[in-house]
Formats: C-alpha cells, structure tokens, sequence
C-alpha cells in the first residue's frame, strides 16, 4: 500500500532546445498534466558549464559531448519537477528511449523526434539520480506543496492513504 510519502517522489523533466525552438512546449507539459502528475517547479534557464558538466557528468568522456555541450547552451531550457506515485519511472516510459526516431509511437521523443541529439526532453533515470537532478535545478524554496483536488479521481483510495 502506497502512504503520502510515495505520492511525493519527485523526478525532473529538461525540455531541450530543439523543443523550444519547434514550439513543443505546451505539448509536453500537457502530456505530464493529462497523465495525472503533480507539477511542483517550473523554471526557464540557460546551462552554464558547470551544470552542464554536472548533469552531463556519465557522457563527458563520449566523442560527441561537445555536440551535446554546444546544443544543450544553444537557447534556455525549462526544469519541470512533477510529483506522482512511482513517477520516475513513469516519466521514462512516456519519454521514450534515447534514439528517438526508434523510440515507441506515443512517447513524447517517439512523436516528437527524429534525432539522438536532438530528442526534445531530457528525464531522470533512477529514484537515486533524480533526487539528485531536481536538487541541482531547483532550491527548495522553488518547489511548491499543495493539494490537488484531482488526486482523488486519479488515485484509488489505497493509493492515496497515510
Ligand atoms: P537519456 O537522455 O535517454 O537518458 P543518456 O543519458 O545516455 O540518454 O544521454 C544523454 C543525452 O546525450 C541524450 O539525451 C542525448 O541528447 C545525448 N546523446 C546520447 N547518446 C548520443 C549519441 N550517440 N550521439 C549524440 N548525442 C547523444
């Protein structure tokens, strides 16, 4: 059985580039919001380069990081943090694998994205990985907690008790 605690883990959500300059924006986090999951921070922010090599720390050996380095500082980002019962793993699925043009049809890369570069948003990958990412983008003052009415329809009881 699920208490409150398990509603609030939390997993952050980079909407790249080539998302914002194709106008996805709203497409996206409407995917997040129509699948029931708690928005609790929104923030819009270029990358400086420590960010940059912090979060992108597992691929800095790789040929193509500089690419990466390059696209990722070419325009703002947005963070998004949701909350929701098993959401980190949530989140993944309906990202989509890193290849997006072989990503499932009905994930956000897998309708959104033909590139591995270029793949529209970025997602944590673990419980562990995300407590991290949503630490490095957002303080704690910018994370905000509030009830959501719509909990009670997009939840079953068992799910939402203490
Ligand atoms: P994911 O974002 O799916 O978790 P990774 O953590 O492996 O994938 O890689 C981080 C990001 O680096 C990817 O989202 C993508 O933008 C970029 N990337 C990964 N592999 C490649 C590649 N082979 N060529 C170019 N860019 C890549």
């Amino acid at each position: 059985m699920a208490n409150n605690e398990a509603l609030t883990e939390k997993t952050l959500i980079l909407v790249k580039p080539d998302a914002i300059q194709r106008g996805l924006v709203g497409r996206i986090l409407e995917r997040f919001e129509t699948k029931g999951l708690k928005l609790v921070g929104l923030k819009m922010m270029t990358l400086d380069e420590a960010v940059l090599r912090e979060h992108y720390a597992h691929i800095a050996d790789k040929p193509f990081f500089p690419g990466v380095a390059k696209f990722m500082q070419s325009t703002p980002v947005i963070a998004m943090c949701f909350e929701g019962l098993e959401v980190v793993e949530t989140v993944r699925r309906i990202t989509g694998i890193t290849k997006a043009r072989e990503a499932e049809a009905g994930s956000i890369r897998g309708d959104f994205a033909m590139s591995v570069s270029c793949n529209v948003i970025h997602a944590s990958d673990s419980v562990k990985t995300a407590e991290k990412e949503v630490k490095r983008f957002f303080k704690s003052d910018d994370l905000h907690v509030y009830d959501k009415s719509e909990y009670m329809h997009v939840y079953g009881e068992d799910e939402r008790s203490v």
